[in-house]
Protein backbone atom coordinates (compact mmCIF):
# COMPACT_ATOMS: atom_id res chain seq x y z
CA UNK A 1 0.00 0.00 0.00
CA UNK A 2 1.09 3.56 -1.08
CA UNK A 3 0.51 6.28 1.35
CA UNK A 4 1.15 9.97 0.52
CA UNK A 5 1.97 10.11 4.86
CA UNK A 6 3.56 7.54 7.21
CA UNK A 7 3.07 9.04 10.68
CA UNK A 8 5.13 6.79 13.18
CA UNK A 9 3.94 7.27 16.88
CA UNK A 10 0.30 7.54 18.38
CA UNK A 11 1.56 10.21 21.57
CA UNK A 12 0.21 13.72 20.99
CA UNK A 13 2.55 14.62 18.45
CA UNK A 14 1.47 11.81 16.33
CA UNK A 15 -2.04 11.79 16.33
CA UNK A 16 -1.94 15.67 15.71
CA UNK A 17 0.13 15.43 12.58
CA UNK A 18 -2.10 12.60 11.40
CA UNK A 19 -4.96 14.78 12.16
CA UNK A 20 -3.52 17.20 10.10
CA UNK A 21 -2.10 15.95 7.43
CA UNK A 22 -5.93 13.85 6.78
CA UNK A 23 -8.00 17.11 6.94
CA UNK A 24 -5.45 18.61 4.14
CA UNK A 25 -7.26 15.69 2.22
CA UNK A 26 -3.80 13.41 2.20
CA UNK A 27 -3.65 9.44 2.23
CA UNK A 28 -2.41 9.17 5.85
CA UNK A 29 -1.44 5.76 8.08
CA UNK A 30 -0.64 5.88 11.37
CA UNK A 31 1.37 3.62 12.82
CA UNK A 32 1.15 2.59 16.97
CA UNK A 33 2.89 -0.47 18.30
CA UNK A 34 0.48 -0.14 21.14
CA UNK A 35 -2.47 2.22 22.13
CA UNK A 36 -3.07 5.45 21.20
CA UNK A 37 -1.67 7.80 23.38
CA UNK A 38 1.97 7.29 24.38
CA UNK A 39 3.82 8.45 27.51
CA UNK A 40 0.37 10.02 28.40
CA UNK A 41 -1.21 6.92 29.33
CA UNK A 42 1.20 6.17 31.93
CA UNK A 43 0.60 9.82 33.74
CA UNK A 44 -1.65 9.45 36.22
CA UNK A 45 -3.06 14.12 36.04
CA UNK A 46 -1.74 16.51 33.73
CA UNK A 47 -2.51 19.93 34.55
CA UNK A 48 -0.83 22.18 31.81
CA UNK A 49 -2.26 21.04 28.94
CA UNK A 50 -4.64 24.09 28.35
CA UNK A 51 -8.60 23.90 28.44
CA UNK A 52 -8.46 22.01 31.73
CA UNK A 53 -8.51 23.61 34.36
CA UNK A 54 -8.93 21.37 36.94
CA UNK A 55 -6.68 18.66 35.11
CA UNK A 56 -7.07 16.07 33.14
CA UNK A 57 -5.72 11.93 33.86
CA UNK A 58 -3.48 11.01 31.45
CA UNK A 59 -5.99 8.16 29.95
CA UNK A 60 -8.69 10.58 29.94
CA UNK A 61 -7.42 12.91 27.72
CA UNK A 62 -5.53 9.77 25.26
CA UNK A 63 -9.62 8.72 24.88
CA UNK A 64 -10.29 12.23 24.12
CA UNK A 65 -7.28 12.72 21.15
CA UNK A 66 -8.50 8.88 20.27
CA UNK A 67 -11.95 9.91 19.52
CA UNK A 68 -10.82 12.96 17.25
CA UNK A 69 -9.02 10.98 15.54
CA UNK A 70 -11.54 8.64 14.42
CA UNK A 71 -13.39 11.19 12.92
CA UNK A 72 -11.40 11.38 10.29
CA UNK A 73 -10.46 8.73 7.61
CA UNK A 74 -6.83 7.56 8.56
CA UNK A 75 -5.72 4.46 8.78
CA UNK A 76 -4.29 2.75 11.77
CA UNK A 77 -1.92 -0.16 11.63
CA UNK A 78 -0.30 -2.00 14.53
CA UNK A 79 3.00 -3.05 14.95
CA UNK A 80 6.63 -2.14 15.03
CA UNK A 81 8.75 -0.62 12.74
CA UNK A 82 12.09 -1.77 12.80
CA UNK A 83 13.80 0.12 9.50
CA UNK A 84 12.92 2.02 6.90
CA UNK A 85 14.97 3.75 3.54
CA UNK A 86 14.21 7.27 2.80
CA UNK A 87 12.06 8.89 0.35
CA UNK A 88 12.80 11.12 -2.24
CA UNK A 89 10.81 13.65 -4.97
CA UNK A 90 9.32 10.63 -7.05
CA UNK A 91 10.43 8.10 -5.12
CA UNK A 92 8.47 6.28 -2.03
CA UNK A 93 9.89 5.25 1.45
CA UNK A 94 9.63 1.67 2.21
CA UNK A 95 9.20 1.22 6.24
CA UNK A 96 9.91 -2.27 7.15
CA UNK A 97 7.98 -4.10 10.30
CA UNK A 98 8.72 -6.08 12.83
CA UNK A 99 6.32 -8.82 11.59
CA UNK A 100 7.78 -8.84 8.32
CA UNK A 101 5.08 -6.36 6.69
CA UNK A 102 6.24 -3.38 4.56
CA UNK A 103 4.20 -0.18 3.37
CA UNK A 104 5.28 2.36 1.19
CA UNK A 105 4.83 6.59 1.93
CA UNK A 106 6.20 9.59 0.15
CA UNK A 107 6.64 11.27 3.60
CA UNK A 108 7.07 10.06 6.84
CA UNK A 109 6.42 12.25 9.85
CA UNK A 110 8.63 10.20 13.05
CA UNK A 111 6.82 10.63 16.08
CA UNK A 112 7.70 7.38 18.23
CA UNK A 113 8.95 9.09 20.97
CA UNK A 114 11.32 7.99 23.87
CA UNK A 115 11.27 5.46 26.89
CA UNK A 116 12.44 5.03 30.14
CA UNK A 117 15.87 4.43 30.67
CA UNK A 118 17.06 1.89 32.33
CA UNK A 119 19.41 2.89 35.95
CA UNK A 120 22.23 0.04 35.56
CA UNK A 121 21.48 -0.64 39.23
CA UNK A 122 22.13 -4.66 39.92
CA UNK A 123 18.96 -6.11 40.53
CA UNK A 124 17.53 -3.88 38.30
CA UNK A 125 16.43 -6.04 35.05
CA UNK A 126 15.80 -9.34 37.46
CA UNK A 127 13.35 -7.80 39.74
CA UNK A 128 11.89 -5.66 36.81
CA UNK A 129 7.78 -6.70 37.30
CA UNK A 130 8.94 -7.74 40.86
CA UNK A 131 8.65 -4.72 42.37
CA UNK A 132 10.90 -2.65 40.04
CA UNK A 133 8.40 -0.44 37.73
CA UNK A 134 8.81 2.75 35.64
CA UNK A 135 5.37 3.40 35.75
CA UNK A 136 3.99 4.88 39.12
CA UNK A 137 0.15 4.77 37.30
CA UNK A 138 0.66 1.54 36.29
CA UNK A 139 1.53 -0.75 39.02
CA UNK A 140 1.18 2.20 41.91
CA UNK A 141 -1.75 0.63 43.37
CA UNK A 142 -0.16 -2.65 44.06
CA UNK A 143 1.89 -0.84 47.43
CA UNK A 144 -0.98 0.22 48.78
CA UNK A 145 -0.18 0.64 52.51
CA UNK A 146 3.60 -0.13 52.12
CA UNK A 147 7.04 1.82 51.24
CA UNK A 148 8.47 2.42 47.88
CA UNK A 149 11.40 4.43 46.57
CA UNK A 150 11.34 7.06 43.71
CA UNK A 151 14.74 7.19 42.03
CA UNK A 152 15.32 10.57 39.77
CA UNK A 153 15.16 14.52 39.82
CA UNK A 154 13.34 15.68 37.17
CA UNK A 155 9.45 16.50 36.67
CA UNK A 156 8.77 12.56 36.08
CA UNK A 157 10.33 11.33 39.25
CA UNK A 158 8.83 14.65 41.90
CA UNK A 159 5.52 13.95 39.71
CA UNK A 160 5.36 10.48 40.24
CA UNK A 161 6.58 10.40 43.50
CA UNK A 162 3.63 13.39 44.51
CA UNK A 163 1.11 10.22 42.75
CA UNK A 164 2.58 7.44 44.61
CA UNK A 165 2.83 9.49 48.06
CA UNK A 166 -1.32 9.82 48.28
CA UNK A 167 -1.39 5.94 47.61
CA UNK A 168 1.35 4.42 49.67
CA UNK A 169 2.61 4.70 53.39
CA UNK A 170 6.15 6.39 52.89
CA UNK A 171 7.77 7.66 49.60
CA UNK A 172 11.51 7.62 49.53
CA UNK A 173 12.98 10.49 46.58
CA UNK A 174 16.23 9.40 45.92
CA UNK A 175 18.35 11.57 43.59
CA UNK A 176 22.22 11.63 42.88
CA UNK A 177 22.25 15.58 42.95
CA UNK A 178 21.89 17.82 45.92
CA UNK A 179 19.42 19.80 44.00
CA UNK A 180 16.35 19.02 42.08
CA UNK A 181 16.23 19.87 38.30
CA UNK A 182 12.09 19.59 38.26
CA UNK A 183 9.74 22.52 38.06
CA UNK A 184 9.52 24.47 41.41
CA UNK A 185 6.32 24.20 42.10
CA UNK A 186 6.54 19.97 42.01
CA UNK A 187 9.53 20.68 44.50
CA UNK A 188 7.20 22.82 47.02
CA UNK A 189 4.65 19.94 46.68
CA UNK A 190 7.47 17.22 47.64
CA UNK A 191 8.71 19.49 50.38
CA UNK A 192 5.24 19.73 51.66
CA UNK A 193 3.67 15.93 51.33
CA UNK A 194 4.48 14.45 55.43
CA UNK A 195 5.20 10.86 53.52
CA UNK A 196 8.09 11.84 51.15
CA UNK A 197 11.62 11.58 52.53
CA UNK A 198 14.02 12.83 49.94
CA UNK A 199 17.62 11.95 49.64
CA UNK A 200 19.15 13.85 47.79
CA UNK A 201 23.53 13.46 47.04
CA UNK A 202 22.79 9.75 47.09
CA UNK A 203 22.79 7.00 44.77
CA UNK A 204 21.50 3.94 44.27
CA UNK A 205 23.80 0.88 44.23
CA UNK A 206 21.46 -1.99 44.21
CA UNK A 207 17.43 -3.29 44.05
CA UNK A 208 17.74 -6.31 46.55
CA UNK A 209 15.37 -8.79 47.14
CA UNK A 210 14.74 -12.61 46.02
CA UNK A 211 11.20 -12.79 44.22
CA UNK A 212 10.10 -9.33 45.06
CA UNK A 213 12.10 -5.83 45.87
CA UNK A 214 12.80 -5.97 49.70
CA UNK A 215 15.05 -3.24 49.98
CA UNK A 216 17.59 -0.34 48.51
CA UNK A 217 21.47 -0.03 49.01
CA UNK A 218 21.64 3.97 48.80
CA UNK A 219 25.20 5.50 48.99
CA UNK A 220 25.48 8.98 50.58
CA UNK A 221 27.77 10.94 48.17
CA UNK A 222 28.34 13.34 50.76
CA UNK A 223 29.89 10.94 53.21
CA UNK A 224 29.63 7.81 51.43
CA UNK A 225 27.96 5.74 54.15
CA UNK A 226 25.86 3.54 53.05
CA UNK A 227 22.54 1.67 53.71
CA UNK A 228 19.80 -0.60 53.24
CA UNK A 229 16.79 1.51 53.08
CA UNK A 230 13.74 -1.54 53.31
CA UNK A 231 10.92 -0.93 50.76
CA UNK A 232 8.29 -3.02 48.67
CA UNK A 233 8.93 -0.96 45.17
CA UNK A 234 11.29 0.93 43.18
CA UNK A 235 9.69 3.37 40.73
CA UNK A 236 12.67 4.54 38.25
CA UNK A 237 12.49 7.79 36.26
CA UNK A 238 16.20 9.15 35.49
CA UNK A 239 15.40 10.70 32.05
CA UNK A 240 14.22 9.12 28.44
CA UNK A 241 16.15 7.48 25.54
CA UNK A 242 14.67 8.17 21.96
CA UNK A 243 13.08 5.28 19.70
CA UNK A 244 15.18 6.78 16.66
CA UNK A 245 17.46 3.13 15.84
CA UNK A 246 14.29 2.66 13.05
CA UNK A 247 15.10 5.66 10.79
CA UNK A 248 18.13 5.72 8.35
CA UNK A 249 20.98 6.14 9.36
CA UNK A 250 21.36 9.26 6.90
CA UNK A 251 19.25 11.13 9.39
CA UNK A 252 21.46 13.41 11.74
CA UNK A 253 20.96 12.25 15.76
CA UNK A 254 22.37 13.77 18.50
CA UNK A 255 25.03 12.19 20.67
CA UNK A 256 22.03 10.92 22.95
CA UNK A 257 20.26 9.95 19.51
CA UNK A 258 17.62 12.06 19.56
CA UNK A 259 16.59 13.52 16.21
CA UNK A 260 17.91 17.07 14.87
CA UNK A 261 15.36 19.23 13.21
CA UNK A 262 15.18 22.91 12.55
CA UNK A 263 11.91 24.81 13.57
CA UNK A 264 9.95 23.36 10.80
CA UNK A 265 10.39 20.09 11.90
CA UNK A 266 12.33 19.19 9.15
CA UNK A 267 15.18 16.46 9.52
CA UNK A 268 18.18 16.73 7.20
CA UNK A 269 16.61 14.10 4.99
CA UNK A 270 13.66 15.65 2.44
CA UNK A 271 10.69 14.24 3.27
CA UNK A 272 11.82 12.95 6.68
CA UNK A 273 10.01 14.88 9.64
CA UNK A 274 10.28 14.45 13.06
CA UNK A 275 7.85 15.79 15.98
CA UNK A 276 7.86 15.45 20.06
CA UNK A 277 9.85 13.94 22.61
CA UNK A 278 11.98 11.87 19.46
CA UNK A 279 13.14 15.14 18.65
CA UNK A 280 16.28 16.80 20.46
CA UNK A 281 14.85 19.88 22.41
CA UNK A 282 14.63 21.27 26.06
CA UNK A 283 10.64 20.92 26.28
CA UNK A 284 8.67 18.14 26.71
CA UNK A 285 5.65 18.48 27.18
CA UNK A 286 2.14 17.07 25.87
CA UNK A 287 1.36 20.54 24.80
CA UNK A 288 4.95 21.17 22.95
CA UNK A 289 3.94 17.82 21.51
CA UNK A 290 0.59 18.71 19.60
CA UNK A 291 2.63 22.15 18.43
CA UNK A 292 5.42 20.04 16.94
CA UNK A 293 2.60 17.89 15.63
CA UNK A 294 0.94 20.47 13.49
CA UNK A 295 4.35 22.14 12.32
CA UNK A 296 5.71 19.01 11.36
CA UNK A 297 2.78 18.03 9.36
CA UNK A 298 2.49 21.88 7.55
CA UNK A 299 5.96 21.07 6.71
CA UNK A 300 5.20 17.31 5.36
CA UNK A 301 2.31 18.44 3.45
CA UNK A 302 4.85 21.60 1.54
CA UNK A 303 7.25 18.77 0.85
CA UNK A 304 3.97 16.76 -0.80
CA UNK A 305 3.15 19.75 -3.05
CA UNK A 306 6.86 19.75 -4.47
CA UNK A 307 6.69 15.62 -5.04
CA UNK A 308 3.43 15.81 -7.00
CA UNK A 309 4.21 18.72 -8.66
P1 LIG B 1 14.88 14.31 33.01
O1 LIG B 1 14.28 15.65 33.14
O2 LIG B 1 15.95 14.07 32.02
O3 LIG B 1 15.43 13.93 34.46
C1 LIG B 1 16.09 12.72 34.67
C2 LIG B 1 16.58 12.70 36.09
O4 LIG B 1 17.20 11.45 36.32
C3 LIG B 1 17.61 13.78 36.37
O5 LIG B 1 17.37 14.34 37.64
C4 LIG B 1 18.93 13.01 36.33
O6 LIG B 1 19.90 13.49 37.23
C5 LIG B 1 18.50 11.65 36.83
N1 LIG B 1 19.39 10.59 36.32
C6 LIG B 1 19.75 10.36 35.03
N2 LIG B 1 20.56 9.29 34.95
C7 LIG B 1 20.72 8.85 36.22
C8 LIG B 1 21.44 7.80 36.79
N3 LIG B 1 22.17 6.94 36.05
N4 LIG B 1 21.39 7.65 38.12
C9 LIG B 1 20.66 8.48 38.89
N5 LIG B 1 19.93 9.51 38.41
C10 LIG B 1 19.97 9.69 37.08
O7 LIG B 1 13.79 13.18 32.70
P2 LIG B 1 12.24 13.08 33.08
O8 LIG B 1 11.98 13.53 34.47
O9 LIG B 1 11.85 11.70 32.70
O10 LIG B 1 11.55 14.09 32.09
C11 LIG B 1 11.76 13.95 30.68
C12 LIG B 1 11.21 15.18 30.02
O11 LIG B 1 9.78 15.20 30.15
C13 LIG B 1 11.72 16.47 30.65
O12 LIG B 1 11.94 17.41 29.64
C14 LIG B 1 10.60 16.87 31.58
O13 LIG B 1 10.55 18.26 31.82
C15 LIG B 1 9.37 16.39 30.80
N6 LIG B 1 8.27 16.12 31.72
C16 LIG B 1 7.45 17.16 32.02
C17 LIG B 1 6.42 16.97 32.93
C18 LIG B 1 5.53 18.13 33.28
O14 LIG B 1 5.87 19.25 32.98
N7 LIG B 1 4.38 17.93 33.90
C19 LIG B 1 6.24 15.72 33.53
C20 LIG B 1 7.12 14.68 33.21
C21 LIG B 1 8.14 14.91 32.31
P3 LIG B 1 20.64 14.90 37.01
O15 LIG B 1 19.67 15.95 37.48
O16 LIG B 1 21.83 14.74 37.87
O17 LIG B 1 20.98 14.97 35.56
Amino acid sequence: MLYDAAVIGAGPAGITAALYLVRSGVSTVLVENSAAGGQILSTAEIENYPGFPKGVKGWELADLFEAHLAAYPVDRKRGSVVRSDAPAPGKAAVLYFEDGTQLQAKTIVACSGAHHRELGAPGERSLAGKGVSYCAVCDGNFYRGRDVAVVGGGNSALEEALYLARIVRKVWLIHRRDAFRGAMIYQQKVRSAENIETLTSSVVDGINGGNAVESVTVRSLSDGITREIPVDGVFLYVGMEPASAWLPSSVSLDSAGFVLTDAEMCTNVPGIFAAGDIRAKHCRQVSSAVGDGATAAAAALSYLEQWNA
